[in-house]
């Protein structure tokens, strides 16, 4: 039986820990492959291109956008950030969960154009907890992290696209859930229906040789 891999896409508002989540996620169960997207913004300290992102000049990036290289992309907080449309295709073409961690925009237009795929959506535990982390991950000016709040209130009003939410108040608990999640969605029907429909042929075929 062949395993169809899944597109993932997890979003959340920013200083959620969605990065962490996946980064455990994917370091612990093989199954998954993690695209990495393309940005203009500046990386962070500690951040490396090709690793968290590859980091390009707004010129690469429309040159990217424009040849059509992206799944999808997005402005967010005056910056670019797209996901490169090969990786994608060659890693669910080789039956592997592919997780796209991209904010609202981008995801919306990917399960437009990909019904199939599965939109997690991960929430914190109150809303001062994620003011905190946010603050607390140092990395950006107060102008910052007021827009990214911002955006964060606007991110709000469309939640109920999602299919599922999982709450990071608990890391490890966050990354079970999450792959309890992608684990039950291998085995819907609608995903498995070349499978079913072998098995049907095989009890027809045996149920006739047993009549005979
Ligand atoms: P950050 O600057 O904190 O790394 O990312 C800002 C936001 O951009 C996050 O919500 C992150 O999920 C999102 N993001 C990262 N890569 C992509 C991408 O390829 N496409 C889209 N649409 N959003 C992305």
């Amino acid at each position: 039986m062949d395993r169809k891999g899944i597109l993932i896409v997890v979003s959340g508002y920013s200083g959620v820990g969605k990065g962490t989540l996946i980064k455990k996620l994917t370091s612990r169960y093989s199954q998954y492959a993690l695209s990495i997207s393309a940005t203009t913004r500046a990386p962070r300290e500690g951040e490396a291109d090709g690793r968290e992102y590859f980091f390009k000049t707004e010129e690469e990036f429309k040159e990217l956008a424009d040849t059509g290289r992206l799944f999808e992309y997005a402005r967010y907080c005056d910056h670019y950030y797209g996901t490169p449309k090969d990786y994608v295709e060659e890693q669910l073409g080789q039956g592997r969960d592919v997780i796209l961690e991209i904010e609202q925009q981008g995801a919306l237009k990917v399960k437009e154009q990909n019904p199939d795929a599965l939109m997690l959506f991960v929430m914190p535990p109150d809303a001062q907890t994620l003011v905190e982390r946010l603050r607390g991950r140092d990395t950006e000016t107060e102008e910052v992290i007021q827009q990214r709040l911002a955006q964060a209130v606007e991110e709000s009003k469309y939640v109920d696209r999602y299919d599922y939410m999982v709450v990071n108040a608990d890391l490890d608990r966050a990354v079970e859930e999450v792959h309890h999640l992608i684990e039950s969605q291998h085995m819907m029907i609608s995903r498995n229906l070349d499978f079913a429909k072998q098995i049907q042929d095989e009890l027809i075929e045996l149920a006739g040789k047993l009549r005979d």
